[in-house]
């Protein structure tokens, strides 16, 4: 069965991910799987600001800057 996160196709990791600038495994453990345990995630259901570049972790990957 899909469990995919509803912001998957809005999700800044989505393009990241398309662009070949996102390793696959964020969006297998994350997107496509325990999106529930993403920050990511738990800040947008709270309405919290985060950047583009916050991993599902948390963590800022530094190879994707904003523009
Ligand atoms: S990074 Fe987090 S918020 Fe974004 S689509 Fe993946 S699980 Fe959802």
């Amino acid at each position: 069965m899909s469990d995919t996160c509803r912001w998957y196709p809005l999700c800044p990791m989505k393009r990241f991910f398309e662009e070949g600038r996102l390793d696959e495994k964020w969006i297998k453990e994350y997107c496509k799987g325990n999106y529930r345990e993403c920050v990511r995630y738990r800040m947008e259901d709270e309405g919290k600001p985060h950047p583009d570049n916050m991993l599902p972790d948390g963590s800022i990957d530094k190879k994707n800057v904003l523009f």
